[in-house]
């Protein structure tokens, strides 16, 4: 079991910061997955963990031990990652039981930890065969299991299911989280799949740009993104992100149309945005397509899904662009039953406990509370 503590870490190549100085607690069995765009800095941040990979900046700490300096066999931690290297000319018996055998461990403990992760794993079957021999997410389970088979305080993964077709990688996916439900060691598992972060991690931290952006539970970034970068990168499609200007509690969207502020939410944008310009942020669940909604707009598309229909809006009733060209394209989810011409008008509401607001100047989200 290992609790991991970065203390102002960061890595910097030449003149770039591939992470800037970051503060993070991952505590002791938890799954946290580190999420973010390619480049970001996901995977620099897992390999100074390992240890493969020097700081330029900063401590860690595993157990309350600093482990800044130390290799990385030092540091009890298991690496698994997208591209699983087994010993080709070693069966998966070997494969599995290498780790321990190169500890010096006794044959007779070494032979009970290998049935405990095969059975693990479900793959006893696989046994005596060579790695060329098996398919990509036996390989990946094979990885697993000698990964496992050192029974490390923390695992962890950069992109384990990367190379998975998409049906393999939900299976593996659930078999990580079983895994990981059975034996609870730490896991940092970096992806830059949100919904693979979303359905796997305890906690999730969002980066872009080399820098923390979020921490937060999957609920937490979801429904409560602390900037528009993370409101936007959550979800698919992302949180609509309308303009718009505050006064007297309405806000007055780009597009023509008035949003009452929900009571709650009036002081704290009057404190927090002098300006008066606001984002109106909500997810495409938050509408309420009625025909007497507040809010008017175009339909540009819609698509059917199994159970709802997403509209795709225009809100300046233009409906000749992708959003980018100041045409303001939004999402909402309606019911599938209910056709909606292209071209018509709809109409909606918010559901007040869904709607957030964002400064566009510094782009973080405007906070409820209004103390201090
Ligand atoms: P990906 O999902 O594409 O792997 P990532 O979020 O894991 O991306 P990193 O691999 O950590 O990002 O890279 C962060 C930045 O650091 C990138 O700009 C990358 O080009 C740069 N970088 C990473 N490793 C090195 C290196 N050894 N030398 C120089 N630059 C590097």
């Amino acid at each position: 079991m290992a609790e991991i503590e970065l203390r102002g870490v960061a890595k910097k190549f030449g003149d770039l910061w591939a992470v800037k100085p970051m503060d993070l607690v991952i505590h002791d069995g938890e799954f946290v997955a580190l999420l973010g765009p390619s480049g970001c800095g996901k995977t620099t941040t897992l390999r100074m963990i390992s240890g493969l990979e020097a700081v330029t900046e900063g401590r860690i700490f595993i157990n309350g031990k600093d482990v800044t300096w130390l290799s990385a066999s030092q540091r009890d931690i298991a690496f698994v990652f997208q591209f699983f290297a087994l010993y080709p000319q070693m069966t998966v018996r070997q494969n599995i039981a290498f780790p321990l055998e190169s500890q010096g461990m006794k044959r007779s403990e070494i032979n009970l930890r290998v049935e405990e992760v095969v059975r693990l794993l479900e793959i006893g079957h696989l046994l005596k065969r060579k790695p060329a021999a098996l398919s990509g997410g036996d390989k990946q389970r094979v990885a697993l299991a000698r990964a496992l088979v050192r029974k490390p305080s923390c695992f962890l993964m950069d992109e384990p299911l990367g190379a998975l077709d998409a049906e393999f990688r939900e299976v593996m996916r659930a078999e990580i989280k079983r895994l990981h439900l059975a034996q609870h060691a730490t896991t940092v598992y970096v992806t830059h799949d949100q919904v693979e972060a979303m359905a796997m991690g305890d906690r999730i931290v969002v980066m872009s740009a080399a820098e923390i952006q979020q921490i937060g539970t999957p609920a937490q970034v979801y429904h409560d993104p602390a900037n528009l970068f993370v409101a936007n990168f959550i979800g698919s499609p992302g949180m609509n992100l309308v303009p718009g200007k505050y006064a007297d509690g309405l806000v007055h969207l780009q597009g023509g149309s008035t949003y009452p502020v929900p009571p709650a939410w009036r002081l704290p944008l009057a404190i927090r945005l002098p300006g008066n310009d606001v984002i109106v942020g909500f997810r495409p669940e938050a509408a309420q397509v009625s025909g007497t909604g507040a809010i008017q707009g175009t339909i540009y598309a819609s698509d059917l899904h199994g159970s709802y229909s997403m509209l795709h809006v225009s809100l300046n009733g233009e409906a000749r662009g992708n959003g980018n060209g100041g045409d303001k394209i939004i999402h909402i989810r309606a019911r599938r039953d209910v056709h909606h011409a292209m071209g018509s008008t709809v109409r909606f509401d918010l559901d007040p406990a869904m709607v957030r607001f964002f400064d566009p100047e510094t782009g973080k989200a405007v906070s409820r509370e209004v103390r201090g």
